[in-house]
């Protein structure tokens, strides 16, 4: 109700988009910066909360429609995308967004996110990356750094950590990939308004802090601002003055040099940060499936709509 009666509203704040529910995640946690992101964006964007659609899975991360005032499905373990997937081919009109874990999108939805890439449809993917289980109580995820005592290896990791950018840019169609990091807000935001104005499935891995289960894990990263590399110019991140003096390292990238993103994105000394790939002229399925249409069998398009229209989308 509170979505209806904002309709008429053309001149949304930041306070528009935040639910009465309290976000839940521990004090420090990097999930917070990713939620205040969000609504910055939607506020400069001015997305009408009835048009905008926050879907999740399992895990903390998965949390966050909770706390947007908009629409949101909070849906079941590594099935975030398909269901977003089924909101923008039969809405195209709305602006869907996904939050999802290392655990969530790398480990039971893998095969979703693989398929997702290659289907490029038009919505923003933001994969939480804190690199463990965090709801669960501290297990290896895929994206656990090798050697890390877990509840579930006990001994140490065993294996090399799954590189989600690596793996995303591997696929056919991708479309946007892009790196950011929850400590620098403002490059968080810029990298997150860019994958917005994308035409197609805009993928962001951000480095997460979970200072519950992974306490100072990234602190390496963070004070010592050498090992950020930024990616600027060409890619059209627009940078305030303060983070251009602070993170000296930075590099003109051409966003659709398949090659040098590949091998920004495998830098293990580093992290890159900012736009590595985008191509717009990757074709969006969601617009390939409209021009199709009338040869999908009219029973199965009726039968759907009629099931559709009765639980009102
Ligand atoms: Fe955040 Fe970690 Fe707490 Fe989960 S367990 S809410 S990821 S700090």
């Amino acid at each position: 109700s509170q979505c209806l009666a904002q309709m008429v509203q053309t001149d949304y704040a930041m306070k528009d988009y935040q639910s009465e529910i309290a976000p839940r995640w521990c004090t420090g946690c990097g999930d917070t910066a990713i939620l205040t992101a969000m609504q910055r964006l939607c506020r400069d964007e001015q997305l009408p909360p009835e048009k905008t659609v926050c879907v999740s899975g399992i895990g903390c991360a998965s949390r966050l429609p909770h706390y947007m005032n908009a629409y949101g499905f909070h849906g079941i373990h590594g099935r975030a995308l398909p269901i977003a997937e089924g909101i923008k081919i039969r809405r195209p009109d709305l602006n869907v967004f996904v939050t999802t874990g290392d655990g969530d999108n790398c480990s039971i939805g893998a095969a979703h996110w693989l398929h997702a890439v290659r289907y490029n449809m038009n919505m923003v993917v933001m994969l939480h990356d804190n690199q463990v289980y965090g709801l669960t109580k501290k297990q290896a995820s895929p994206t656990s750094p090798k050697g890390l005592s877990t509840n579930t290896t006990p001994g140490g990791a065993m294996l090399n950590p799954l590189n989600p950018l690596t793996v995303t840019l591997g696929i056919s169609n991708v479309s946007f990939v892009a790196q950011c990091v929850d400590w620098i807000p403002d490059l968080l935001y810029e990298t997150l308004q860019m994958a917005y104005r994308h035409k197609g499935f805009s993928f962001i891995r951000i480095l997460q802090r979970c200072p519950n289960f992974m306490d100072h894990h990234f602190d390496n990263w963070m004070q010592d601002p050498a090992r950020t590399r930024l990616l600027t110019h060409s890619n059209g991140l627009r940078l305030k003055p303060e983070i251009s003096r602070v993170y000296k390292n930075q590099e003109t990238h051409d966003p659709r040099d398949m090659p040098r993103a590949l091998a920004l994105a495998a830098l293990s000394d580093e992290v890159p940060v900012g736009v590595l790939y985008r191509n717009p002229d990757v074709p969006c399925y969601d617009e390939l499936r409209a021009g199709e249409r009338p040869s999908t069998p009219a029973l199965v398009e009726t039968v759907l709509n009629e099931e559709f229209d009765k639980v009102g989308i």
